[in-house]
């Protein structure tokens, strides 16, 4: 029997089997912990394993709020999961609900529940740093642990550590970054500021007005505002003005945007600072660098808000993203690949797991489209993700879910969305429990089957 281990080094024949499981998920974040529940509700034993001290990755340690909704109308919901989500978040902020949106600390709690409900095992503070591949096969991953590196033995594995993490220590290929200059999307650092005093702050959006980039909300909608380079926004000559003080630099201009936050009546969220030239979330020297520079950044901000800014003055630092938001790294090969061609024409996919109509988002993407694009489809104006893309090419018991499937630069700009992640997370979860069951491979699976259980379970697809 062939044995490669990938990892570096590590002596697979002097480790014991610490743990093991019928289904090891690898990363918590959207996409993982959906498919860890998801599997486990099919019956399979499921074990998670989290190199942060709790679940929601981007979403809770990233401080990613609000998810994104899929622009379809309707707003379908292609996890039945999903659903329980927004009831459970609904649930916990009653009148104060914003939809879509929940406060980031609980949503962690909310998706710590839900596993631990779905008997997953959850094993944190755990990082996976090689796996032991047999006959085109992972049979154990090994995860570096506080003491040293401990062996996990399953029988299906998950990627959804965001960044291809499992695939790429196992040997499989991977893309990552544009086309053309392998540059990733940049990197970001976010944080919530608490102690505002709202009816000021309110009073002077008002004082700007301009629903597109400084809107209190007061005539509906939510309060948000936002300054980037490429357009004029109605704070931007105030940036500049703290420009020319010295107050900020130019690159506190690059890319700021405010939110507010459900359940913190006095709170907003940023989602800034953001690096442009810093854009490899596999170097940790750069993702040190991210929140070094950024914590930096979050400090100069807040006393730019308190000097220009009305509502201010006792508003205080309340949460920095423990976790560097990142938006791509790498990206599985897949069975299927899904491109920015399919996503511009509307490709539809005979069971599909997940539909969507978020655009193309690739923060200062210049350069993007050189070749005829194609319509789209005006009678059903969303594209598809179909379940090959979570099938890997290269080993037989993986599959992956999240922002790291198989899918080009400009596809996973859109499908990265956290819904997206959470239909594919299910999807994976569902599949890896069935091919367990029908002892098949995921690659033998067809999406029919995956997204036929998915519907049987709840999930709402639109008419194909
Ligand atoms: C700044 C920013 C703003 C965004 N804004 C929005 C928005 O407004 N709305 C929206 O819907 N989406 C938004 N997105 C996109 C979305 O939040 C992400 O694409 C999505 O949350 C990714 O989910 P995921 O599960 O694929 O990966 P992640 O959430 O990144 O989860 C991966 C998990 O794997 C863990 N992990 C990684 N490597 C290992 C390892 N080796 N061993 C163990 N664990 C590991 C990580 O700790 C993490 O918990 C934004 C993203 C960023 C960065």
């Amino acid at each position: 029997m062939s044995v490669r281990t990938q990892s570096n080094g590590i002596k697979w024949e002097e480790l014991s089997t610490y743990l093991s499981a019928d289904v090891v998920v690898c990363g918590g974040g959207s996409a993982g912990v959906f498919a860890a529940v998801a599997a486990a509700r099919e019956g399979a034993k499921v074990l998670l394993v989290e190199s942060q001290g709790g679940l929601g990755g981007t979403a809770v340690n990233g401080l990613v709020i609000p998810y994104m909704t899929v622009r379809i109308p309707g707003e379908p919901r292609c996890s039945y999961l999903h659903k329980e989500l927004d009831k459970r978040v609904e649930e916990y902020h009653k009148e104060k609900y914003v939809v879509n949106s929940c406060d980031p600390m609980v949503f962690g709690i909310i998706l710590e529940q839900m596993c631990t409900e779905s008997k997953v095992q959850l094993l944190f503070h755990s990082t996976v740093c090689g796996a032991q591949v047999q006959e085109g096969r992972i049979s154990a991953i090994a995860v570096a642990c506080k003491d040293g590196i401990r062996k996990i033995e399953g029988k299906m594995f998950i990627d959804c550590t965001g960044d291809a993490s499992l695939a790429v220590l196992a040997g499989a290929g991977y893309e990552q970054g544009h086309p053309k200059t392998g540059v990733n999307q940049p990197m970001s650092l976010r944080y919530m500021v608490d102690g505002v005093d709202m009816e000021a702050f309110k009073d002077f959006l008002d004082t700007y007005n301009d629903p597109a980039s400084a809107t209190s909300g007061r005539n509906g909608g939510n309060m948000y505002a936002a300054v980037w380079n490429k357009t004029e926004g109605a704070l931007k000559p105030l940036f500049r003005e703290a420009i020319a003080n010295g107050d900020l630099t130019e690159q506190d201009m690059a890319y700021w945007q405010m939110f507010t936050t459900p359940g913190r009546e006095n709170g907003i969220a940023f989602n800034n600072p953001e690096f442009f030239d810093l854009t490899d979330a596999c170097d940790p020297l750069q993702l040190t660098e991210v929140q070094v520079r950024g914590k930096a950044f979050i400090l100069r901000q807040l006393n730019f808000y308190k000097k220009y800014f009305k509502g201010f003055d006792n508003a205080y630092i309340s949460n920095i993203a423990p976790m560097v938001g990142i938006r791509e790294s790498r990206r599985i090969h897949a069975k299927y690949d899904l491109t920015g061609m399919d996503l511009l024409g509307q490709k539809k996919f005979s069971g599909c797991i997940s539909q969507c109509n978020y655009p193309v988002d690739v923060h200062g993407g210049a350069d993007l489209f050189q070749d005829d694009l194609p319509e789209g489809d005006p009678e059903k104006p969303w594209y598809e993700i179909p379940y090959d893309c979570l099938v890997s090419a290269d080993l037989d018991n993986l599959l992956a879910a999240g922002r790291c499937i198989g899918a080009d630069f400009i596809a996973q700009s859109s499908i990265r969305i956290q819904i997206c992640c959470h239909s594919m997370g299910e999807a994976a979860g569902i599949a890896a429990a069935m091919c367990l069951d029908k002892k098949l491979q995921p690659g033998q699976l067809t999406g029919e089957e995956v997204s036929g259980r998915m519907k049987e379970r709840g999930a709402e697809f639109v008419q194909e």
